[in-house]
């Protein structure tokens, strides 16, 4: 799972994908993120593992990791080619979903490009940029779809009428996600894998002083305000200060954190939050040998999350063995959790649920 932090120039971007890398989990244990400078994976933060690792002692902890990629280059005009435009879209075309930073905090050292902090203008001149590229390439689809139709094929009909529906509403200026369809048109619209039905995750960046005093924070509210007219959601960082935490040993972060009067890091909630927008959740995977946490779609049957581990693990699936987390830690261990009945016994059709603690037979 991908993320693409976006955002305006000197917003906090990079101080922030600065933050990522740095908390970066172990590269050796992901050998795709050894490849380019603007990817950076961190691990997905789960007390469970902990837990789970008290009752096993098993030899690692894996816990399961989310991809950020630094999409620096949208300026206005982007759509049309200026910046690093076309190269920039391409990059957002691939992720999941976006991070876009917008510049809550004053200093009067980091220009602006436009002169003032406004993140109601700011958030709407990135959405313009991407709703342009959005509409341009339904343009071509619409033509192509209009040339189908000659076809006699009732299909295009529907289409060309959910294209147009999506393209007006990109021409009044909002994102295809805040846009309803019921269940068929919604799959006609997923075709077109347009950049702004992506889910989108607004990082309100706020100063060092601001961040125990937010109430009242003008800034954030005008962000709110945008934010929730598109029912998307908005969550508070300081890049700087995750810089500074992103380099501090394990115990010194949980004094700093407190010092601070944190409960988390910015970048855990950060990641949390992601977790949520993108609709995933995590199983459990637990012996003395590991102890993992795997990252699954809501609605992931049982099969395919066995897939996960291994593709074998798919083709040969006879059945999971399921225990939930909180069974397992009510009942302190798997033995007892087996004898009170609660490792239960699941088939293909099963869906997995977020905390599942399962072991997996199958024929090889
Ligand atoms: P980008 O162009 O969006 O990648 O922005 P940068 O991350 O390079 O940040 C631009 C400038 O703003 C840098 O000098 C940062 O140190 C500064 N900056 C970023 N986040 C914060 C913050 O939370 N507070 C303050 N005071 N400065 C910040």
């Amino acid at each position: 799972m991908k993320l693409g932090i976006v955002g305006l120039p000197n917003v906090g971007k990079s101080t922030l994908f600065n933050a990522i890398t740095k908390a970066g989990a172990e590269s050796a244990n992901y050998p795709f993120c050894t490849i380019e400078p603007n990817v950076g994976i961190v691990s997905v933060p789960d007390e469970r593992l902990d837990m789970l690792a008290k009752m096993y002692n098993p030899e690692k902890i894996t816990p399961t990791v989310i991809e950020f990629v630094d999409i620096a280059g949208l300026v206005k005009g982007a759509s049309k080619g200026e910046g690093l435009g076309n190269k920039f879209l391409s990059h957002i075309r691939e992720v999941d979903a976006i991070v876009h930073v917008v510049r809550c905090f004053e200093d009067g050292n980091i220009v602006h490009v436009d002169g003032s902090i406004g993140p109601k203008r700011d958030v709407e001149t990135i959405n313009l940029e991407l709703i342009f590229a959005d509409i341009e390439m339904l343009e071509r689809r619409i033509d192509r779809t209009r040339k189908m139709m000659k076809s006699g094929d009732k299909k295009f009909q529907s289409e060309l009428e959910v294209f147009e529906a999506i393209k007006s509403h990109l021409e009044s200026g909002k994102p295809a996600r805040s846009l309803a369809f019921d269940h068929e048109q919604q799959q006609i619209a997923d075709q077109l894998f347009l950049i702004t039905s992506k889910p989108v995750l607004y990082a309100a960046n706020v100063s060092e002083n601001d961040l125990s005093e937010l109430a009242g924070n003008r800034f954030l509210s005008e962000l709110n305000e945008v934010a929730s007219s598109e029912a998307s959601e908005v969550m508070v960082i300081c890049a700087k200060i995750e810089e500074e935490i992103a380099q501090l040993a394990e115990e010194e972060k949980a004094d700093f954190l407190e010092a601070m009067g944190l409960e988390e890091s910015g970048l855990d909630k950060l990641v949390k939050a992601s977790y949520k927008i993108l609709g995933l959740i995590s199983f459990l995977t637990a012996g003395p040998q590991e102890v993992r946490a795997w990252t699954i779609i809501k609605g992931t049957k049982a099969p395919q999350a066995a897939g996960k581990i291994h593709s074998d693990f798919e083709r040969g699936f006879i059945r999971a063995e399921i225990v939930s987390y909180n069974d397992l830690m009510n009942c302190g261990s798997y033995n007892a959790a087996k004898e009170k009945g609660l490792v239960r016994s699941e088939g293909k059709e099963y869906v997995m649920q977020d905390g599942d603690v399962t072991l997996f037979r199958f024929n090889v």
